[in-house]
């Protein structure tokens, strides 16, 4: 008998029907004998559907008041997929109790709309287990210490499933949704994507952290950080498979680098439109300028990824950066207002309309010349380069928005990544 946690994304959670589905399959694992807790999402589209409420009523704003709100709100989705399902394991004949984040308590600190969990608190659920409960606890959301409602940041059911299971010491955490594993690339956006049997945890990362939205990184740093054994596969074969088959199938994320068969040089490509870019122009070429940009946008909760510093002319230099697309206005409002006028800086320009394109793979720490070969797929494509930024394990360039699809899929024809490694 083993603990075994189960997260169910929006997609997988879609409808009654769907709903029924996973109840039926999680009965399937609770009667072969496991402890069984699950972490749903929102049914599909209800996330997006009462944010779009909170818009109607006011413009997004960025203050702690209004996050705050927006975190009560969103959190409700997660709350009635949980009752649901749990309502549908008792249909099915099962002990079931669902629990939200603040019932558990699932404890994070208060960035509202992005927050981390800090910590979770086991005896509630443990103690329900014991009792033969299929526990149910919801996605996405924890308590801050003021006891207001946080949500973790768009996918963060897949953090909340792999920190529940680490918190719990699961011995498996199965992330079930709408692909049936973790590919080559998007499967959406290359139909000749291969899905991979098991990719390492350090690509995963970087695959993760560089777009690929199939697990939130969050979910990837807790898997890395406390061992736990994570695994990514479809809810949508049938229920009633053999489990022996449904626990081998799906993607192994894989913490040794001997396990790791597929020996590629490059293991995937990941791409995000979820940046933008920001100049501060004509900034005096002085010591402490990255700092006095850089620490006013740290303070601010803003997360900055790709860095650029020119070359000074005449004493002066552009600074460059990109930020989450979602931050765009906050951190040019921001420049303007705070940095600005106390730098003696120029301008500050921005382009939210460009995406980072990826290459990721353990391989590239013992080749050298793939970079090089990106840049040339990309400029036989005739795809200008806007910010380039390297890691041992991972390539990534900021490319106009409206090349990435084209870049994606040179790079994945140019790697050879639709054939299985010989
Ligand atoms: P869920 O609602 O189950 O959390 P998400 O939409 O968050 O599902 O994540 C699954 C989606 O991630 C897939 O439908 C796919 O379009 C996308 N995706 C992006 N990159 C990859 C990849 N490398 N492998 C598999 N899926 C990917
Ligand atoms: N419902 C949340 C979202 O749509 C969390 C999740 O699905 O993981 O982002
Ligand atoms: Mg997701």
């Amino acid at each position: 008998m083993a603990l075994i946690v189960h997260k169910y994304g929006g997609t997988s959670m879609g409808s009654t029907e769907r709903i029924r589905n996973v109840a039926k399959r999680v009965a399937k694992w609770a009667r072969a004998g496991h402890q069984m807790v699950v972490v749903p999402s929102a049914m599909s589209g209800e996330t997006n559907r009462l944010l779009a409420l909170a818009k109607e009523l006011a413009p997004a704003k960025t203050t702690d008041s209004y996050s705050r709100e927006l975190d009560m709100l969103a959190a409700t989705g997660e709350q009635a997929s949980s009752a649901l399902l749990a309502i549908a394991l008792q249909a099915e004949g099962l002990e079931s109790v669902s629990y939200a984040g603040w019932q558990v308590p699932i404890r994070t600190n208060s960035a509202y709309t992005k927050a981390r969990i800090e910590s979770i608190e086991d005896t509630k659920v443990r103690a329900d287990l014991e009792a033969g409960r299929v526990v149910i606890v919801t996605g996405f959301q924890g308590l801050d210490e003021l006891g207001n409602i946080t949500t973790l940041g768009r996918g963060g059911s897949d953090t909340s499933a792999v920190a529940v299971a680490a918190a719990m010491k699961a011995d498996e955490c199965l992330i079930y949704t709408d692909v049936d594993g973790v590919y080559t690339t998007d499967p959406r956006v290359v139909a000749e994507a291969r899905r991979l049997q098991t990719v390492s945890f350090e690509e995963m990362l970087e695959m993760a952290s560089m777009g690929s939205k199939v697990l939130q990184i969050r979910s990837v740093e807790f898997a890395g950080k406390y061992k736990v054994k994570l695994r990514v596969l479809s809810s949508f074969t049938p229920w009633d498979i053999d489990i022996n088959e449904e626990a081998v199938s799906g993607t192994l994320i894989t913490f040794e680098e001997d396990e790791h068969m597929e020996q590629a040089i490059v293991s995937g490509i990941a791409f995000s439109r979820d940046e933008a870019k920001i100049s501060v122009l004509g900034v005096p070429d002085k010591p402490g300028i990255a700092y006095q940009i850089l620490g006013a946008v740290a303070e601010a909760n803003i997360e900055v990824d790709v860095i650029i510093q020119n070359m000074s002319k005449d004493g002066r230099t552009d600074f460059s950066f990109t930020v989450n697309r979602g931050d765009y206005a906050k951190t040019i409002d921001l420049l303007n207002e705070v940095v600005l006028p106390k730098l003696g800086a120029l301008e500050v320009a921005g382009d939210a309309k460009i995406c980072k394109v990826s290459i990721v793979g353990i391989g590239m720490r013992s080749h050298v010349g793939v970079a090089s070969k990106m840049f040339r797929v990309l400029s036989e494509e005739g795809i200008n380069i806007q910010m380039i930024s390297t890691s041992e394990i991972k390539t990534s360039v900021v490319i106009d928005e409206k090349y990435m699809e084209l870049a994606v899929r040179s790079l994945h024809k140019a790697f050879e990544l639709e054939q299985a490694p010989a």
